[in-house]
C-alpha cells in the first residue's frame, strides 16, 4: 500500500467550480492539490456556452473568451409568435479556453493540478483513494466534480433530479444577437435552443430522462426547420450533451473522517433547474468553497457553516423558485398536456414566472 500524502486541500474536479476553488484556497496559502480526470482542461465541452455578461465581475480576463455578445432573449412557445425579451445581455464564450484559464490562474496562484487522475474513492478515516493507486489525506476535500460527483456520493449527497441533453454544433448562415428558446410540450422539464457563436451556432435541447427517446427525432426536426428557414447549414460540425442538475440546492457541507467535505457547482446543485445555467454559480461557489477551504486549514472552525450559509443566501431563493415551477409543469406532464400559459410561466423570460 502506498504512502499517504499529506496535504491541506483536496479539489476534485477542475471544471469552472473547481479551478476557482483550487486558485482561492492557494492564493490564501494553502497547500493545494487539484485532480481531474480529463486529459486537457475544457476537453470535451459539454456546453451550450453562453454566460450572463455579469460573469465578467468575476473573470476579469472574460473578454479573451469572447466568440460573440448576446442582446435579448426570443422565446418561441409552441406555433405562437416569437417573443422578444430585450436587455438579456450576455456573451457566448469558448468554453475550453475559459475552462483552461481558470485553471491556468490557480496554477498560477500555487495549487498543484494533475489532470488524467480521477477520485476513486474516499475510506472512511477521509483519505482519497486516486486512480494511480496514491492517497491523499486533505483537511479539506472540495467536491466539484459535476452533477454526478462522487465526493458528494461519498458523503450521501446526491443530486437526485437530472436533465439530459442533446446539443450539435452547426454552421450559422443569419447572425443575430439572441439565444432563441423553443419552448414545447413535447419536451417536458426542459427546452431547445439555439445559441449564435460568429460563424456557427449551439442547437440543442434537453429534459426529463424519461422523455429521452424523442430528444433525437425532436432536435433533428428543429435542425431541419431551421435549415429550411435558412438560419443554419444542414451539415453537423459537432455533438455534446451531459447532465443538467435540475432538483435545486444540496447540503454543501459534509465531513468523512478527519476530512471536511464542502461541494461546489453542479455537485451542489446549483445549476438553475430551468434554464440550466451553472457556469456563473460554479464560479462563485468554487470561489467561496476555495476561501471556506483555507479558512478551515488556517483554524476557523466555523468557516463551514459560514460557507453553506453565505451559498444559501446567494442562490437558494432563486432556485427554490426554479424548482417550484419546474415540479409545477412537471405535475402537468404527468396528467396531461401543458398549454402556452403554463410553459409561460416556467420560462424566465415572462413576467408570470416572477410572479407569486
Ligand atoms: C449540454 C449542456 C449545455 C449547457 N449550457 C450551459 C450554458 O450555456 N450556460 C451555463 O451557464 N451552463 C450551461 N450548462 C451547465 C454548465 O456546463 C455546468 O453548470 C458547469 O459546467 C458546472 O461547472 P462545475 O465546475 O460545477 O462542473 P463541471 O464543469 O462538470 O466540472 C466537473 C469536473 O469534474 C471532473 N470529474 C468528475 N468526476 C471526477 C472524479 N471522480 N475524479 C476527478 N475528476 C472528476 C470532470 O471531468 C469535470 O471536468 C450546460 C450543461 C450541459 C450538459
Amino acid at each position: 500500500m502506498s504512502d499517504v500524502r499529506i496535504i491541506d486541500v483536496l479539489v476534485v474536479g477542475l471544471g469552472p467550480a473547481g479551478a476557482s476553488a483550487a486558485a482561492a484556497a492557494a492564493s490564501r496559502g494553502a497547500r493545494v492539490v487539484a485532480i481531474d480526470r480529463k486529459r486537457v482542461a475544457g476537453h470535451p465541452v459539454q456546453c451550450a456556452e453562453f454566460v450572463p455578461a455579469l460573469i465578467g465581475q468575476q473573470v476579469p480576463a472574460l473578454d479573451q473568451h469572447r466568440q460573440q455578445r448576446i442582446r435579448a432573449m426570443t422565446t418561441f412557445v409552441e406555433d405562437e409568435p416569437p417573443h422578444l425579451r430585450e436587455q438579456f445581455s450576455g456573451v457566448m464564450i469558448d468554453r475550453q479556453a475559459f475552462d483552461a484559464a481558470l485553471v491556468a490562474r490557480a496554477e498560477q496562484a500555487g495549487a498543484e493540478i494533475w489532470f488524467g487522475l480521477s477520485l476513486r474513492e474516499i475510506d472512511a478515516d477521509g483519505t482519497a483513494q486516486l486512480s494511480d493507486g496514491s492517497r491523499i489525506a486533505a483537511a479539506v476535500i472540495v467536491g466539484a466534480d459535476g452533477p454526478r460527483s462522487a465526493v458528494g456520493a461519498a458523503v450521501g449527497i446526491e443530486n437526485q433530479v437530472l436533465a439530459e441533453t442533446r446539443q450539435m454544433t452547426v454552421p450559422l448562415l443569419m447572425s443575430f444577437e439572441e439565444t432563441d428558446i423553443f419552448l414545447s410540450h413535447k419536451l417536458p422539464g426542459g427546452y431547445a435552443w439555439l445559441f449564435p457563436k460568429g460563424e456557427v451556432a449551439n442547437l440543442g435541447l434537453g429534459g426529463d430522462p424519461r422523455w429521452r427517446s424523442h430528444f433525437k427525432p425532436l432536435l433533428d426536426d428543429l435542425h431541419t426547420q431551421l435549415v429550411a428557414q435558412g438560419r443554419v447549414g444542414s451539415d453537423v460540425l459537432g455533438h455534446t450533451g451531459g447532465a443538467i442538475p435540475s432538483g435545486g440546492m444540496l447540503e454543501p457541507v459534509a465531513s468523512v473522517g478527519t476530512a471536511h467535505v464542502l461541494l461546489a457547482g453542479d455537485a451542489a446543485g446549483l445549476t438553475n433547474p430551468i434554464t440550466g445555467a451553472g457556469i456563473m454559480s460554479a464560479v462563485i461557489s468554487g470561489e467561496m468553497a476555495g476561501e471556506a477551504a483555507a479558512a478551515l486549514v488556517a483554524g476557523d472552525a466555523d468557516a463551514a457553516a459560514s460557507y453553506r450559509d453565505d451559498l444559501a443566501d446567494m442562490f437558494e431563493a432563486s432556485l427554490a423558485r426554479a424548482v417550484a415551477r419546474r415540479e409545477a409543469l412537471m405535475r402537468l406532464h404527468d396528467v396531461g398536456q401543458p398549454g402556452p400559459d403554463d410553459l409561460r410561466r416556467a420560462w424566465i423570460a415572462f413576467p408570470e414566472y416572477w410572479a407569486a
